[in-house]
């Protein structure tokens, strides 16, 4: 049979004597290697590497790129995770090459303009989240989440309130928020959810009292619903003398609509990489901004970029400061990204990502509420939860429902998350897409819900047109192959 390109492993090409690399020639006498590294270092035979031609390396690696899903080849709605689609002018701002060859240990006069960078960038992010003090220190979101606990944790120790120990946060909480606080040295206290998905306040002010350091929210919440009653939530916390949290992870449903700060929000990260566009979903670098009220900027990271008169400085007389969370300043590259990305918009500009979010989601939504269950009635903001009870029943679960997808060429939405709403499907269209795409989706979606009914062992047993089908999850948890081994002979 065929190979499917995922097995044509480049190792299996590999003919001897074939050579990719065209090093020019050194124009320094050679010294043998045996005079450079001690006889037992080197090696005896030459290594395992395929041996290849240049257009066999670019055939291959080209290939294995085209096996990913990326938003820049499908649809990717992938709820609280902003798969939107990031402009590439902002990798162009960061491959300048102003900013691209600087150095960290570069003396602050000549780092004028990348200090200057993070200073407009945490006063432009101030101004979105209504909060006056900024770091941009932390490298991602849960990063972020630890940054800004540590905060309130050296708030309170400063005021000799020790005994606060007690960190709330609902059932619908992103997994990152009471992992966050159990790390931080806080008792994790969880509520549950009234029956219109938002924050009971009856539970919250039973679990209140001289023992709570914070309450850890994101608004809206991880269903996309909106905490109507945020200002009776944070005067209660307030009142017993806690501070609150603003999980902004996502803050693509509110820019220019509301702000944390103005909810009474004490800290709050926002995850550069999700609403001010950097790719991820790859592992790859990220960046997070922490904004404080002024009684936590004391606490914040060290060094401070301050400006007096024209000239840019790092502030490292910061006697309160909870010290490093990371080498240098944060991770610059995204943060030329999320500069290019707020100039790009402008106020209005932002606001109008945020109702084009919200708009998205609604329409989605509501084109999908004839053919699956909707968690919750209301009106969403920038995603919304289905249920996949209706289908299950039928034998087709969320999860097969999920591989289905797959062979649209769609990427999967969130599921089984948050946990209250059984078999969930956490859907978040973004801004970026279009009508188009949003109508081809609920017709694939409705597409399924007809197969669930017609033939659910074709639903059951897909995918059928991915590059590897069916995975067993657990196997390649617990023994991931991640290498081909090459037979040493
Ligand atoms: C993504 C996300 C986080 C965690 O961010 P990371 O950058 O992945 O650490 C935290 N909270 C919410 C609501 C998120 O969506």
């Amino acid at each position: 049979m065929e190979k499917t390109p995922l097995e044509t492993l480049i190792f299996e090409q590999s003919q001897a004597g074939r050579r990719a690399e065209t090093l020019p020639r050194p124009n320094v006498p050679l010294k043998p290697l045996e005079s450079l590294v001690p006889q037992g270092y080197l090696r005896q035979k030459p290594p395992a590497l395929p041996e290849v031609s240049e257009l066999e390396v670019m055939r291959h690696f080209v290939r294995l790129s085209h096996l990913n899903h990326s938003i820049d080849t499908g649809f990717y709605p992938l709820g609280s995770c902003t798969m939107k689609y990031n402009p590439k002018v902002n990798d162009a701002m960061a491959a300048l090459e102003g900013f691209r060859e600087l150095h960290p240990l570069q003396p602050v006069d000549q780092v004028q303009g990348a200090l200057e960078l993070i200073y407009k960038l945490e006063r432009a992010i101030s101004q979105v989240v209504g909060l006056p003090a900024v770091t941009l220190q932390p490298a991602a979101g849960a990063h972020g989440e630890m940054t800004g606990l540590l905060l309130i944790k050296a708030y309170f120790e400063a005021k000799g309130e020790t005994k606060r120990k007690k960190v709330i946060v609902p059932d619908t909480a992103h997994g990152t928020n009471p992992a966050t606080a159990a790390l931080c040295g806080f008792e994790v206290v969880e509520i549950k959810s009234n029956a219109r998905g938002l924050v009971d306040l009856e539970s919250l002010k039973a679990v209140l009292g001289p023992d709570t350091a914070a309450i850890m929210l994101t608004n809206p919440n991880t269903l996309g619903l909106f905490e109507e009653e945020i200002m009776d939530v944070q005067r209660l916390v307030h009142e017993a003398g806690g501070l609150l949290y603003y999980d902004g992870a996502n803050l693509n449903a509110i820019m220019g609509l509301v702000r944390p700060g103005d909810m009474g929000f004490d800290v709050c990260h926002l995850n550069l990489h999700k609403t001010f566009s950097t790719p991820h979903g790859g592992g790859g670098p990220g960046g997070c901004a922490v904004a404080c009220r002024d009684i936590l900027e004391p606490f914040l990271p060290k060094p401070v970029v301050q400006k007096t008169g024209e000239a840019y400085d790092l502030c490292w007389d910061r006697p309160q400061s909870i010290g490093k969370v990371k080498g240098f300043y944060g991770n610059f590259g995204i943060l030329v990204r999320a500069y290019a990305y707020i100039l790009a918009h402008g106020k209005e500009g932002l606001c109008q990502v945020s109702r084009d979010a919200i708009l998205n989601a609604n329409y989605l939504k509501h084109k999908l509420s004839r053919h699956f269950t909707v968690a919750f009635g209301q009106p969403c903001m920038h995603e919304f939860v289905l249920s996949g009870v209706r289908q299950k029943e039928r034998g087709v679960s969320t999860a097969h429902m999920a591989k289905r997808l797959l062979d649209f060429g769609v990427h999967a939405p969130t599921v089984y998350f948050p946990l209250v709403v059984p078999e969930a499907m956490m859907i978040e269209p973004t801004e970026t897409e279009s009508k188009e795409v949003l109508d081809r989706f609920a017709e694939i979606m409705i597409k399924i819900d007809q197969e669930s009914i017609d033939d659910p062992e074709k639903v059951k047993n897909a995918p059928y047109n991915t590059p590897v089908g069916k995975l067993d999850e657990a196997m390649a948890a617990r023994k991931p192959n991640l290498r081909w081994e090459p037979s040493l002979d």
